[in-house]
Formats: C-alpha cells, structure tokens, sequence
C-alpha cells in the first residue's frame, strides 16, 4: 500500500508563502496598504529610497560613527570629519547617483544631511551619552511574532537602558507623536525578550527643523500593546498570504509609493487630490 499521504492528510498550501519574519517597516507597510505589502515583500519589486532616505542615512552613518567615537571626540568637528570621510561613499551608492543632481543638488544634500546631523547637539550633549550599542540588530520572538530589527541606540542611563531611533524628518504635530512610538517600543520589547534586560525608555530623535525627543517609559502595559498589534497585523498577512487578498488602500501616500505606476487605484487617488500625476504636475 502506497505510503504516499492523502490531500486530506497534507498541511494546508498557501497560496502565497509568508515571509519568515515581520519588522516595523514591513508591518507599517502593510498596515499603510497590503497591496503596497505584496510587491514589496512577495514580488520584492524595487523600491528605491527617494532623496528624504538617501540623506537621512547619510545622517544616520555620521551620528552611528560619532557615537561610537571616545565621549571626549563627539564634537561638531569631529562628525564634520566623518562626513567628509563618508561622503565619496555617498557619491558612489548606485541610489544616490539615480537622484541625477548636479553638483547645486548634491551640495543641497549634503546640507540636508548635516542639518540634521548638527540637531543632535540640540536635543542631548552628545558627550555625556554612555552608549551600549550603535546599529544593534535585534531578533525576538514577539507574542508569537518573529521580529526583527535594527536598533539605532542603546544608551545606559542612571536608571537603566534607553533605546534611541533618530529620524532625520520634521517632529510631527503633537496629535501624531504617540503614533510614532510602538516602533523603538517594538525595539525595547525584542531587547527585554533577547538579553533579559529591559529598557526602562524608549525615544524618538526627530532631527528636521522641527527637531524634538519624545519619547515614553517602558512599562508591561506599552510592550502588551505594541506585541499584540503587531500579532494582529501577522494574523492579518497570513490570512492575505492564504487568500492572495491583498486591498489597496488608498490615501495621501500613494503619490510617494514607489508602484504608483501600475496601480490604478493609487493613480485615480493621486488624479483626485491633486489633479494630475506626479510626473504631469
Ligand atoms: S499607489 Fe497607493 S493604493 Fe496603490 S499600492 Fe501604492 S499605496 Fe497602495
């Protein structure tokens, strides 16, 4: 008798295979439109960051090199000598040199990028910081979730670990701020479940014109919070994987979403706001 197993006996077959793992970006992403989710994370279409990326890595580099130098040498000078340093690196990045900009442009990125960079000495001197890690990758298995992650701080402060991201955008209005937490909240509860520490807070570094910390307390209540939300968007991926039901979901982003150029729907949302598509306004 054939041992071969049955239809009935099988596993159930996806139709589309979930990736192995969820990050916040992934999840935001999803969350901002599954359809977006699927060329990126199934089709792994391109999507390539636009100059606002390309210029906050830049800063994220810089500050990731100066907070790794002895206390004593984050000084301005010494983050001018590593932009310095950096930059034929910059130039040579196949991203960057999409971007097509003169040398007006390019002069233009450098200042966005040392805008930012300089905000820091606003916000925290930077010599006083005890830092425990720069770019610290995290993995944690988060309320059933495998999380990854990519820590741009750990600070040891006079009550315990302190984790820091920085975005090199504008703060937004006070309304949105909260909004932006779960992610380093994410990050503080992949630490507390990988090392058995846990951070006591975790903050966000907005380093536009509008620079500004906020940052909240690490509590049992706020890691419940963002583990179960992020537990519930995963459920929601495997039953987009199982049913290859991926919505569009339209909205003021679309006119920055790299797959505009194939989604109807992302255009006639575009067409509706502003009258015209990007390349026609
Ligand atoms: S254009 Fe808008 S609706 Fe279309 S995939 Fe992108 S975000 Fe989604």
């Amino acid at each position: 008798m054939s041992s071969q197993a049955t239809p009935v006996d099988s596993a159930p077959s996806t139709t589309i295979e979930r990736p192995g793992h969820l990050s916040p970006s992934g999840a935001s992403t999803y969350e901002q439109c599954a359809k977006r989710w699927r060329w990126r994370y199934v089709e792994h279409l391109a999507d390539p960051p636009g100059e606002a990326a390309l210029v906050g890595s830049f800063a994220h580099r810089v500050l990731e090199l100066l907070m790794q130098s002895d206390s004593a040498d984050r000084t301005t000078q010494r983050a001018r000598d590593i932009a310095k340093q950096e930059w034929p690196a910059v130039e040579a990045d196949p991203d960057f040199m999409a971007l097509e900009l003169d040398s007006d442009g390019a002069r233009g990125f450098r200042w966005k990028a040392w805008n930012a960079v300089a905000k820091l000495w606003k916000l925290e001197p930077p010599a006083d910081v005890e830092v425990r890690s720069t770019e610290q990758n995290v993995k944690a298995v988060l309320a059933g979730v495998p999380f990854r992650g990519i820590v741009d701080r750990l600070d040891v402060q006079t009550d315990g670990l302190v984790v820091t991201d920085y975005k090199s955008g504008n703060a937004p209005a006070e309304r949105y701020r909260s909004k932006r937490l779960p992610q380093v909240l994410l990050y503080a509860a992949a630490i507390a479940e990988s090392t058995g520490e846990q951070p006591v807070r975790a903050r966000l570094f907005f380093l536009g014109e509008k620079h500004l910390e906020v940052s909240a307390d690490v509590t049992p209540a706020s890691l419940d919070r963002v583990t179960e939300s992020l537990a519930g968007t995963w459920d929601s991926i495997e039953r987009s994987c199982a049913d290859d039901d991926f919505p569009t979901k339209t909205g003021p982003l679309c006119g920055w979403c790299p797959y505009l150029d194939m989604c109807d729907d992302g255009q006639g949302e575009v067409i509706r706001r502003h009258g015209s598509l990007p390349g026609n306004r």
